[in-house]
């Protein structure tokens, strides 16, 4: 069976990025309306993109393009979770820690911040819990779960989260690192001056702190701090990957091999790396298929490629996780 446990509904910031990369997804709705290039295929555009942002990300119109996507890609369970940064409801959570003092790379962390929290987390529940019958009827199962950032000091805030609404699952992640968003394009600055062997002592630190936590189902992106661009030589991380995989082992909490988080960065590979995959499978910790789609076209992307690269390590079979219980699928 083919699923994607990692989709995004909606990324900002709302660059001219951000909306070319939006209007190639509204593509294959006017594709057939109009002459490709034609002034009116333009014009169905602009208008679809307005339609598009007026709406938002929880309308039934721009879910209905990760339908069709899940479907043509022959995958059965989608889980949707959505960024806890972006919801107006935890604004606070991130402003108590994240950096945003009046110096240069705070301003922009506080910039970033405000652009990115748009929604109501209250609205992408109730409208995902709606949606789920109507991918039921064409056979695909339609999950809802949340990613989370793991701030130390930050545990009763996200308990309260985890335990407000029916997650399917609850994703814990390190984006940011005493402060810092590696996310974060103007942040990045800041990593570049540290350390590197030091800079990951502290990610994979955090990290185990968020395994230990028991909060979460599974932890995100677990080397991803890759995706700033620079890793030392990977021999001297082993023993960071042995620490964290046995911790994931020991509290029975899954990762993920995601596709699209890696290969974002100048490494060009998925996160976690082969020889991270590797521990992970000696340590038997199970793993779920991660696209990170931030737009319906992405949806499943190169998660053939996981699979197989899955099987080569030795497993035989991968996570899914319905009402935060999880469940085994063999890897056919
Ligand atoms: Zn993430």
């Amino acid at each position: 069976m083919k699923v994607d446990f990692h989709v995004h509904l909606e990324e900002g910031p709302y660059s001219l990025d951000w909306l070319l990369k939006q209007a190639e997804s509204l593509r294959p709705l006017v594709e057939h309306a109009e002459v490709k290039g034609s002034r009116k295929w333009a014009s169905m555009l602009t208008n679809g993109l307005a339609e598009r942002l007026q709406q938002g990300p929880y309308s039934r119109d721009w879910l209905e393009l990760y339908r069709l996507r899940a479907k043509q890609a022959g995958i059965q369970q989608v889980c949707v979770v959505e960024h806890l940064y972006r919801f107006l409801e935890y604004r606070s959570y991130y402003e108590q820690h994240v950096h945003i003092g009046s110096d240069r790379l705070g301003t922009a962390q506080r910039k970033w911040l405000s652009q990115v929290a748009n929604d109501s987390l209250d609205s992408f529940v109730v409208f995902l819990q709606k949606e789920r019958l109507r991918w039921a009827e064409d056979g695909i199962e339609l999950r809802v779960g949340i990613e989370l950032d793991y701030f130390s000091g930050g545990e009763e805030t996200l308990r309260h989260v985890i335990n407000q609404y029916p997650w399917d699952v609850c994703i814990g992640a390190v984006h940011f690192l005493e402060g810092w968003g590696y996310p974060i394009q103007d942040a990045r600055e800041r990593f570049g001056r540290q350390e590197l062997i030091g800079l990951y002592s502290l990610y994979f630190d955090k990290l185990e702190q968020a395994i230990e936590s028991q909060l979460f189902d599974v932890i995100a992106h677990i080397d991803g701090i890759k995706a700033f661009g620079v890793r030392p030589d990977e021999t001297a991380l082993l023993p960071y990957y042995q620490r964290v995989a046995r911790a994931l082992g020991r509290m029975g909490i899954a990762t993920e091999i995601n596709t699209g988080y890696g290969l974002a960065s100048q490494l060009r590979e998925f996160s976690p790396s082969y020889r991270f995959l590797e521990i992970l499978f000696q340590n038997e910790v199970p793993i779920t298929l991660a696209s990170s789609a931030t737009a319906p076209d992405q949806v499943g992307q190169q998660l053939d490629e996981a699979r197989a690269q899955l099987k080569r390590v030795g497993y035989t079979s991968f996570a899914v996780y319905e009402k935060r219980k999880r469940s085994m699928l063999a890897l056919d």
